[in-house]
């Protein structure tokens, strides 16, 4: 067994480059369903073919009763906004630790985003929301970090006491559950992205649950005009009147891409027990290493969209994230990643300075007067595996396994190796 680093002239533990990590998977079943559907139609206009079908086993799943297929999860989400009706000046308490896009269509809305710090895993915490309260708040949006549940008995007991509405963005969940009940079926809303890295996914688009009908026709409306509309909106309903035109935007599903999450959807279940058996060997054969913080979910069922581990600099020899992370990719595991655009949100100039880019919505900056130092620290401390769903893939696991545990044993037991001159280049 080599045990010289690679970083430091030895060899690599893996030395082929690509295909670590393919997703989606393109199998001849995936192949053959775009291909009938390639036949069938190209452009729904209601709800009909692909998208029923696709909507119904998505609702069915979930037990809930309207489902929305939307061009984008960006898409989606702002459709649960446009539901709500929200009116300028109303605020939404949201995570500073999200992807943006969580909170940015909020901004078409004119609503103020209340940022909202982290637990120590990344989700959204609790006392976080109490504290950020106001009579003006009308609701709370949550995201599944990386596919791990929120402390959801927590927010829908402060949602309900306080009578405010409760979004999830489950696009990196599809499928997880907590408490044995799936997200997505927690508050009134919830979107999921089916963008072509996540779990379920078209190459590109969304969809929308609720059970209120009110909030589904405004979604409608808002993106999906004319047939779907006059077909799914009570005529006796005040929105019937818009359903030619909608609001004036169009953001219609793809029914290729729709084919496509249809099928990967078939194998969603199966997909989520392969993650966890391999979430668990990372976590078993990690575990003995005190800097590196492996994601804990007792009572979760998370859909691994990442496994996320902590580096504790202050506990890793005072070896730097930078350096560790390098020591990793040298090894040949190419999808150790620190990730980028996923991270604090609150500080970008969309959320700072909206009246410069949306002048019809906001006469004022928003002025950050908090600190979010939870949010920064799981930031900066942050080292993504994606996690494997095949079978097959028990290989490369194993072999990024072994890389892991390569580097983490020169940390503990030689550091003074990797604070030579050489490995701080
Ligand atoms: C991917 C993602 C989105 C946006 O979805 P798109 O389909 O890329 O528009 C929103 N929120 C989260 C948490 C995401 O990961």
């Amino acid at each position: 067994m080599n045990t010289t680093l690679a970083l430091l002239g030895g060899t690599p533990v893996i030395t082929t480059k690509e295909g670590h990590y393919t997703w989606p998977r393109i199998t001849p079943e995936l192949e053959a369903s775009v291909l009938k559907q390639l036949h069938e139609s190209l452009s729904i206009y209601d709800r009909s073919g692909i998208f029923a079908r696709f909507e119904q086993a998505f609702a069915d799943y979930h037990g809930r009763r309207y489902a929305l297929v939307e061009n984008s999860g960006t898409s989606a989400i702002y459709g649960m906004y446009e539901g709500l009706a929200l009116q300028p000046g109303d605020e939404v308490i949201v995570p500073a630790y999200t992807f943006f896009a969580t909170v940015s269509p909020l901004l078409h809305t004119g609503a103020i985003p209340i940022f909202c710090d982290c637990n120590q895993d990344g989700n959204i915490n609790p006392d976080e929301i109490v504290a950020h309260i106001t009579p003006r708040t009308k609701a709370v949006v949550v995201t599944h970090m990386w596919g791990l549940p929120c402390d959801m008995d927590a927010i829908v007991q402060i949602c309900e006491q306080h009578g405010l509405i409760l979004l999830e963005d489950c696009s990196h969940a599809h499928g997880a559950l907590y408490k044995g009940k799936k997200v997505g079926t927690f508050g009134q809303a919830a979107a999921w992205s089916l963008q072509g890295q996540k779990i379920i996914t078209g190459g590109e688009g969304g969809i929308i649950l609720t059970d209120d009908a009110t909030l589904y026709h405004r979604a409608l409306l808002q993106g999906h005009y004319n047939n779907r509309c006059k077909q799914e909106i009570p005529r006796d309903s005040d929105l019937f009147e818009f359903a030619l035109t909608g609001y004036g935007l169009k953001l219609r599903a793809h029914p290729l891409a729709i084919a496509i999450a249809l099928q990967q959807f078939g194998h969603l279940d199966e997909w989520r027990q392969q993650k966890q058996d391999y979430a668990q060997q990372f976590s078993e054969a990690l575990a003995p290493y005190p800097f590196l913080k492996m994601p804990r979910f007792s009572e979760k069922q998370p859909s691994w969209y990442a496994f996320m581990m902590q580096y504790d600099e202050d506990r890793a020899n005072d070896i730097p994230l930078d350096v560790f992370h390098r020591a990793l990719l040298a090894e040949g595991l190419t999808e150790v990643d620190r990730p980028g655009s996923t991270g604090p949100i609150y500080n970008l100039p969309l959320f700072t300075k909206p009246h410069i880019a949306l002048p019809r919505l906001y006469k004022t900056p928003f002025t950050q007067k908090e600190a979010f130092p939870c949010a920064d620290s799981f930031y900066h401390r942050a080292l993504k595996l994606p996690m494997w769903a095949f079978p097959d893939d028990q290989f490369i696991v194993h072999q990024y396994i072994q890389g892991i545990q390569k580097v983490c044993d020169v940390v503990l037991n030689c550091p003074e190796s990797l604070l030579a001159p050489a490995s701080l280049q």
